[in-house]
């Protein structure tokens, strides 16, 4: 089975590592799909957060025979359906992603039957993390080790500099 993982990933951090290296074990293919969210402001371009990902799943030692990463900019069940998906992947943290998360996968799923959303819980180690509080403690200079591969790091303290 094909699945994606879509996501604005700006930037990826350790919380989005562990959701691939999850669903990478449940899927033939893995397509990680890096989408401009018209509703955020982006710190990094769309190509610069595709690098991004590939850097980091190599800095990880991820087995990224299965994974695909590229960009997309179309109805995310368009694009489901033009690269044959049978599955979208979407993390869940808390209480707080599940009404949008909802609500997404009921339209998706009104849109084309055929394709099911399939949810993998958060790990609790990072239940709390997104990139949203990644960029507020890079902007802070605050430490980010235990958030985001090095590689990110280095770049997010390039832009807030
Ligand atoms: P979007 O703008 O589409 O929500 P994100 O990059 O913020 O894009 O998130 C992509 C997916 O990854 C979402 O399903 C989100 O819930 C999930 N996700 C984000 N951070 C984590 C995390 N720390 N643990 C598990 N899932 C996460």
């Amino acid at each position: 089975m094909r699945a994606i993982y879509p996501g604005s990933f700006d930037p990826i951090t350790n919380g989005h590592i562990d959701i691939i290296i999850r669903a990478s074990k449940l899927f033939d293919e893995l397509r990680i799909a890096v989408g401009g969210n018209i509703l955020k402001n982006s710190v990094f371009s769309i190509d610069e957060r595709v690098e991004l990902i590939e850097a980091s799943l190599r800095s990880q030692d991820v087995d990224i025979s299965k994974i695909i990463v590229e960009k997309f900019d179309s109805l995310l069940i368009d694009y489901a359906k033009k690269v044959n998906a049978d599955v979208i992947i979407r993390g869940l943290r808390a209480v707080s992603d599940y009404e949008y998360e909802l609500q997404m996968a009921l339209a998706n799923k009104e849109m084309n039957e055929n394709i099911e959303t399939i949810f993998l819980v958060s790990s609790g180690k990072y239940s709390y993390l997104s990139s949203s509080l990644v960029k507020e403690i890079a902007y802070f200079e605050g430490d980010l080790d235990n958030f985001v591969p090095d590689v990110v790091k280095k770049n997010l303290r390039n832009k807030f500099q």
